[in-house]
């Protein structure tokens, strides 16, 4: 059975070894490293670099102590995502998070390269064919897979599953554009959007997030072009009358999450992938969103695993206890039951962590060890 360690958030005694940063390093140290990685060998140190507002990404001080004991085995490790805006840009915004060379000790380096064309393709399933991994994380042998924990416009839940989806396939492809990078993800629900002309209080916050900036208004009436709009749906999100939807098959995207997955991960010998999920700040929206609201759900702790499927059902097991936080999105639902995320989100998430368990990534039986 997988093993997946656990420390809490909650803080019994006022010591170092009590902190988050305290108890991750006493979480890494549950697991023998030397097993998954070897001197001199490059790992990358997977996470999210966040964008100019969303804050609340994983702490530098986190990433900095997953280095830390990687250089102790000899590991020469370095923080790596791929880009989400132009990939100069990008690393302004990692640099403006607090994540640059000096902080993580380690380079940054953008995993698609700075016009996220950098890429292979390699074949994921039924639903996808084949999908434009990442060319660093297709090269490199081994990966830390730092996953912050919150929900998602489509996905309804961020975790690891999405991180190494999303996040380990590239921006766009050189030849055939975003529909081969995680635009082929994205558009696997093959919506196109709706506009309620009667419903749209011209706010024009859907104009301001795209990030195509394919939407236009001329004489009060929305466009867009169809081709160009890679179907990510913040435009909906942040639309407050409901004016604007994008109807899709959310089971379909969500599997299609899982064979994303399946790809990135084919590129790596077994064992030379581990995960840790840090269940902190989780917030209603993903971190590549323009802001990020107060959290929905109390801080939980860290998570480590070998195991993708393990780490990910033990996340939503946990995350199934908690109960709304005070002033947040969550509690002005008033929910009766309390699947908080999917309670904002309304999409099938939990069929990510089935789909991956499906596909052979890993299991949903885990043991829970708390340190
Ligand atoms: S779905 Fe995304 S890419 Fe398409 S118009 Fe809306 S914000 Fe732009
Ligand atoms: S966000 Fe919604 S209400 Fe605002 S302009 Fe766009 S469609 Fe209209």
């Amino acid at each position: 059975m997988a093993k997946v360690f656990f420390s809490s958030a909650r803080i019994k005694k006022w010591k170092y070894t009590d902190s988050m940063p305290g108890k991750l390093e006493l979480l890494l140290k549950q697991i023998n490293l030397n097993n998954y990685f070897e001197k001199d060998e490059w790992v990358a140190v997977k996470t999210h670099l966040g964008s100019e507002g969303a804050h609340r990404i994983i702490r530098p001080i986190f990433l900095r102590k997953v280095v830390n004991v990687l250089k102790e085995v000899g590991a020469k490790p370095f923080i790596t995502d791929t880009v989400r805006i132009k990939g100069l840009d990008y690393l302004e915004v990692a640099n403006n998070n607090g994540i640059n060379h000096l902080s993580a000790g380690v380079p940054v380096v953008l995993a698609d390269g700075l016009y996220g064309n950098d890429n292979i393709m390699v074949p994921s399933g039924e639903i996808l064919g084949e999908i434009a991994v990442a060319s660093v994380i297709y090269d490199v042998p081994a990966m830390v897979v730092c996953s912050h924990i919150k929900g998602h416009i489509q996905a309804g839940y961020g975790g690891a599953i999405k991180n190494v989806a999303m996040g380990g396939i590239s921006s766009s492809h050189r030849h055939c554009g975003w529909k081969c990078g995680r635009g082929a993800m994205h558009t696997i629900g093959e919506g196109t959007l709706i506009w309620d002309g009667e419903k749209c209080e011209l706010c024009l916050q859907c104009q301001e997030i795209c990030p195509l900036e394919t939407i236009k208004f001329e004489n009060e009436l929305f466009s867009y072009n169809s081709d160009d709009c890679w179907r990510c749906g913040r435009c909906t999100r942040v639309c407050p009358s409901g004016a604007l939807t994008i109807p899709g098959d959310d089971e379909r995207f969500v599997r299609s999450l899982a064979e994303a997955a399946k790809a990135v991960l084919s590129t790596f010998k077994p064992n030379k992938v581990l995960y840790i999920n840090f269940l902190t700040e989780i917030q209603p929206e993903c971190d590549c969103m323009p802001c990020a609201d107060v959290p929905v759900i109390q801080d939980q702790g860290i998570l480590i695993s070998d195991d993708i499927v393990a780490i990910e059902q033990a996340t939503v097991d946990m995350l199934l206890k908690t109960r709304p936080l005070p002033q947040s999105a969550a509690e002005e639902l008033q929910l009766e039951a309390y699947d908080i995320l999917f309670s904002l989100t309304k999409k099938p998430y939990k069929l990510q962590i089935e789909e991956a368990e499906r596909l052979g990534l890993g299991s949903r039986q885990y043991e829970l060890i708390e340190i």
